[in-house]
């Protein structure tokens, strides 16, 4: 055999070693996706299926769809969340959810300040803000979503951007609450545009926010808040993507809503 084979077979020994044995996130966005029958089918599909011990498995459908996944979700591994909220428990506020509602379908994640609810719905760090603290109060776990604009980035001030929106996002957060949230880097450049940041662009970013959190925050808590990256995640990029550093899963939009895709992506990121 040559040196080169050798190099390559001892990599993918490596590969396979650090997929097998490191926890992922993998948590699908659906937004604003699905009839009541594909939700149906997708569950169908996944509730029993076997996607190992180590990662822990989320899907924010919208929020009809809640009463099924509450129904056929009941003794599966796959949890589920919603995709924003709003901070009061319940009151005159048309068209938007209370905590409690998403609470009582069985909802344990919200994510939130995704860059569509910044840019669409005009979302500010300081009601974000309010929303992580009420999911913190009441056992939802906040998935804070960050990132910078294309612009930004060719800037190079996207991270003073990416700093500011932890700041606010966790204004009202505080010691071992952190212990709670978790942080999705999701560069909006790369949010359904098929074009994903490299590895070495995550790698460098997602160091660069450790830091960042470990400054803010102190060594236990900054170095154990999982920081997922999201934008155009698919099979093809996940394990690469997984391998850089300070990667602690995905924040996955389209290609969650396939279920064979979803439970591939799982499959990889368990060093199959
Ligand atoms: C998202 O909406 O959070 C997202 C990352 O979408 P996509 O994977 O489709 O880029």
């Amino acid at each position: 055999m040559e040196r080169r084979e050798i190099e390559q077979l001892v990599r993918t020994e490596l590969v396979k070693n650090v997929l097998q044995t490191q926890k992922f996130i993998i948590a699908g966005n659906w937004k604003m996706n699905k009839s009541k029958h594909e939700v149906i089918s997708f569950l169908d599909e996944v509730a029993n299926h076997d996607f190992g011990e180590k990662n822990t498995i989320i899907i924010a459908p919208p929020d009809p769809y809640l009463y099924l996944f509450e129904d056929k979700l009941r003794y599966s591994k796959v949890l589920y969340g919603v995709q924003n909220l709003f901070p009061k428990e319940s009151g005159a506020y048309t068209g938007e959810l209370s905590y409690t509602t998403a609470k009582d379908f069985g909802a344990k994640y919200a994510i939130l300040g995704h860059s569509e609810r910044r840019d669409l719905f005009l979302e500010c760090d300081m009601l974000i803000s309010k929303k992580v603290r009420i999911c913190v109060q009441n056992q939802i776990t906040p998935i804070l979503c960050i990132g910078e604009n294309l612009i930004l980035r060719q800037g190079e001030s996207y991270k003073n951007h990416l700093m500011g929106q932890i700041k606010e996002g966790l204004e009202r957060i505080s010691g071992e609450e952190l212990s709670k949230i978790i942080i999705a880097y999701e560069p909006i450049w790369a949010i359904g545009t098929g074009v994903t940041a490299t590895p070495q662009q995550v790698e460098e970013t997602h160091m660069f926010l450790r830091e960042f959190l470990i400054q803010e925050y102190g060594s236990n808590l900054g170095s154990t808040i999982p920081l997922l990256y999201g934008g155009s995640v698919k099979p093809s990029n996940v394990k690469d993507l997984a391998l850089a550093q300070s990667v602690s899963g995905f924040l996955i939009g389209g290609a969650s809503l396939d279920a064979s895709t979803f439970k591939e992506i799982n499959n990889i990121l368990n060093g199959n």
